[in-house]
């Protein structure tokens, strides 16, 4: 538990706030650019309620019953709840109506179902297209030149709507290949933003984790995804 003591939390978070307001600055930008989402799997909620009272304003969770699990416990007043992980279509009934964003599209069929669901509630849910930057095989995300194609595809579906793009680049550890990664996404962010396809808009790029939240925002992320930063090492028990 020593990881994740409260206090620990709030030097993590005082931290992270820190070193994104510094790469905001370094790429031209203003901390309020960049959104800090909590990547709170794992976590229990008592903790990434204490998140919330100090500021932090976006939680992802990236699994469908962990967040029903803990959905009634979070304290979502000034909170958005996303979700980040894999979205089976089968699923997506079951937490339509509980979150604010769902950053993991990457087909028209889950496109289809999430629109479907927001619709029968009377809503309008907002996505983030994920791409697969590093084409890596049996990895989530449309790959980098079909992205355009999809968007055409989704764009007139009436119960959702494209804020962006997310990507989760390889696993590796060289910072200035993982630059290369964020990079080319910045770009394809660009291209996509310039063609000012109908009914899409592009505001966000979710990209940077943990381990290089830093490196993700001098390239161009307006919004970092992370977990063990914050919370300490996650135990999987
Ligand atoms: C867990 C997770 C993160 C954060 O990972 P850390 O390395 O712990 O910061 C970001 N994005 C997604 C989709 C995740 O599942």
């Amino acid at each position: 538990m020593t990881a994740r003591s409260l206090s620990d939390v709030e030097y993590n978070y005082k931290l992270i706030n820190d070193r994104i307001a510094e790469a905001a600055l370094k790429s031209g930008r203003k901390r309020e650019d960049i959104t800090l989402l909590a990547a709170t799997k794992t976590v229990e909620p008592e903790i990434i309620n204490y998140a919330i009272s100090l500021g932090l304003d976006h939680i992802g969770e990236n699994k469908v019953q962990e967040l029903l699990s803990k959905y009634d416990s979070y304290d979502l007043n000034n909170c958005s709840l996303q979700f980040i992980g894999h979205l089976q279509t089968n699923k997506v009934r079951q937490i339509v109506d509980k979150v604010d964003l769902i950053q993991s599209v990457d087909s028209v069929k889950l496109a289809n179902e999430i629109s479907k669901q927001s619709l029968k509630r009377s809503k309008t849910t907002e996505v983030l297209v994920e791409v697969n930057i590093g084409r890596e095989e049996n990895k989530s995300g449309v790959m980098p030149e079909e992205l355009e194609n999809l968007l055409c595809q989704i764009s007139n579906f009436e119960g959702i709507k494209v804020k962006g793009l997310m990507a989760i680049p390889p696993i590796c550890d060289n910072k200035q290949k993982i630059s290369q990664f964020f990079n080319n996404m910045h770009n394809i962010f660009i291209d996509i933003s310039q063609k000012k396809l109908d009914n899409i808009s592009m505001t966000t790029l979710s990209m940077g984790m943990s381990a290089d939240y830093y490196e993700a925002i001098l390239e161009g992320a307006t919004m970092v995804r992370v977990g063990s930063a914050l919370f300490g090492k996650r135990n999987y028990t």
